[in-house]
């Protein structure tokens, strides 16, 4: 049981170490709006989702 806790608090202390990147929110997605005109002349609307290329798209930064 000693083990358990000792590793359940070894994974929360990292955690609390990671910065959440500031680009991203924590997310580790960066998203756009974008609106594009189709072949119909009509607008459309689309989100774009990216990865976050500053955390890598673990939404954290590392300790340093
Ligand atoms: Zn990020």
């Amino acid at each position: 049981m000693a083990a358990d806790n000792e590793k359940t608090g070894v994974f929360d202390a990292s955690q609390l170490n990671q910065a959440k990147c500031p680009d991203c929110g924590g997310t580790g997605e960066l998203r756009f709006d974008s609106e594009n005109i189709n072949e119909n002349f009509e607008v459309e609307k689309q989100t774009i989702i990216a990865p976050c290329e500053k955390c890598g798209g673990t939404g954290f930064l590392k300790a340093v």
